[in-house]
């Protein structure tokens, strides 16, 4: 392999990699695609994912203005207007592109989690319930079917070669050295294209950035996303974005030793129709702006794993068994707690926090409830993406955790996933796509697009560029 040299390499086999490796190749170019780990099914966000394709929780076949729209409201105009636009432009697009190459897509009644609308679902689809069933899913077979025509056409992947650092010459990157069975090799390509799936599972990037307490957060993940592209990248003067937030959904504190309890149920539902305190028994956030908020702000607590949700039992009963993956009855079928208390002392005690403060606190939720000024409260109660209800007697509470899926910031593009530098201009031959990039999500609102639409239309968007480029 040494000394070897081709149009354009991928790092990562993940979705992005595999996208933009094949479109590339269907436009000509000669390409590897060079992936960490050596096991035939490399083990990524990819093989596992729930597979509902979105924008900003949209359908996407909605339009590009309205998908538009719909990322500049979740973001709050935080996006890049170029990546929006490539994504609300590409989003339909890459679903017909990936259809033609075998891929398995349908509407799902199931997934209809917004307004009972049915997203379309990379199928088989796996079930939103407890643990990981990704084995012939989705995710996995998309990954087998890109692989596969990759192949068919001349394509190669070249597993068990971990990529450590791109290689420049004149300001331009000439190919990249990667490990493989403890030797370093050098491989040469007009165009490198950096997908390895974001920094959620480094530690010490988590630690600098999403959380004080890394080993306090759940990783909702696989092993595979550390961040490796991003230091590369920046090691040849690429311009990092904001990298503080990340998609993830509130996990049952049990999830951080059981497996059963992760990446399904989230206490999502539960945590945003009520209210979640921290270890003094006081709301730190607003519930109102949704789960991902909500779990980006619990692994910002000095201690990440001092956050409970406090509800009453009618919440329970008739909120956490609504939308995608209701949390009942699931959480207690799976070695979940549901704790349950005639009063908020007893709820107080078994979630270790001062009873008069909790107190307090609900009476003042209530209270503002009530009279309809939860706008007053503090911190302020909104209901962008939840509705407030009153928390009585019967209570119960869920001790939980922050579960990371994957982080939003990273390396800065342009809507040709042309990898930018600091002054804001492309660095010859360097392009990146999906969760190693950033620029279209997170923010003071810590908007969602979507991971998947984020790995396809910008793998799509960086094979057509180097394929462009290279003429
Ligand atoms: C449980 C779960 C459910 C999800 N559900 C949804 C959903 O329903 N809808 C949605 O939009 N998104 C969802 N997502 C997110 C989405 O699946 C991901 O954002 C997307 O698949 C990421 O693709 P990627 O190609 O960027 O990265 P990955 O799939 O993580 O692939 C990156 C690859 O790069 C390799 N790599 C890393 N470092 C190196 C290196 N130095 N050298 C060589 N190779 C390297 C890794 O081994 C890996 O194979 C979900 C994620 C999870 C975990």
């Amino acid at each position: 392999m040494d000394g070897e040299n081709v149009d354009l390499i991928c790092i990562g086999a993940g979705f992005a990699g595999l996208t933009a490796a094949l479109r590339a190749r269907q436009l000509g170019l000669s390409v590897i695609v060079l992936e960490r780990q050596s096991e035939p099914k490399q083990y990524n966000n990819s093989r596992i994912t729930t597979g509902v394709f979105h924008v900003a929780s949209n359908d996407v076949r909605l339009g590009p203005e309205k998908l538009i729209e719909a990322i500049n409201i979740e973001t709050q105009n935080y996006a890049k207007p170029d990546l929006v636009r490539a994504i609300a432009e590409n989003a339909a697009r890459v679903v017909d592109w990936l259809k033609e190459q075998g891929v398995s897509i349908e509407h799902e009644t199931s997934m209809a989690y917004v307004a009972g609308r049915a997203h379309l679902v990379l199928t088989p689809a796996r079930a939103m319930r407890a643990g990981l069933d990704w084995h012939g899913k989705g995710g996995d077979r998309t990954l087998g079917v890109l692989e596969d025509k990759l192949i068919d056409l001349g394509g190669r992947i070249l597993r068990g070669v971990e990529v450590a650092k791109l290689v420049m010459a004149e300001g331009v990157c000439v190919g990249l050295d990667a490990r493989h069975d403890g030797h370093m090799l050098r491989f040469g390509a007009k165009a490198v294209v950096v997908a390895d799936g974001g920094f959620q599972a480094n530690l010490a990037m988590l630690k600098d950035t999403v959380t004080p307490q890394p080993d306090r957060i759940k990783v909702r993940a696989t092993p595979s996303g550390t961040g490796d592209g991003i230091r590369m990248a920046r090691d040849v003067g690429a311009r990092i974005t904001e990298v503080g937030a990340f998609y993830g959904h509130i996990q049952a504190r049990e999830a951080m030793h059981d497996d059963r309890l992760w990446p399904y149920p989230n206490i999502d539902i539960a945590a945003t129709g009520s209210i979640v305190v921290d270890g003094s028994g006081n709301r730190f956030v607003d519930e109102g702006r949704g789960a991902v908020f909500i779990t980006n702000a619990i692994a910002k607590l000095a201690d990440p794993l001092s956050a409970s949700v406090v509800l009453s039992r009618k919440i329970w009963d008739e909120v956490a068994t609504q939308g995608v993956s209701p949390p009942n009855p699931e959480l207690t079928k799976n070695g979940g707690v549901l704790i349950e208390g005639a009063d908020l002392a007893t709820i107080a005690r078994t979630i270790d926090v001062p009873g008069a403060a909790l107190a307090a606190t609900i009476a003042n939720y209530n209270a503002a409830v009530k009279s309809r000024a939860i706008d007053r409260l503090t911190p302020i109660r909104t209901e962008k993406k939840a509705k407030a209800h009153v928390i009585e007697a019967p209570y119960c509470a869920i001790k939980v955790c922050a579960g990371v899926t994957n982080t939003m910031g990273g390396i800065d593009i342009d809507a040709d996933a042309h990898v930018l530098a600091d002054d804001g201009k492309p660095i010859p031959g360097l392009y990146a796509a999906g969760s190693t990039t950033g620029g279209l999500e997170g923010g003071p609102n810590v908007g969602y697009v979507g991971g998947i639409v984020k790995a396809f239309v910008l793998g799509l968007c960086a094979g057509e560029a180097a394929a462009r480029d290279s003429r």
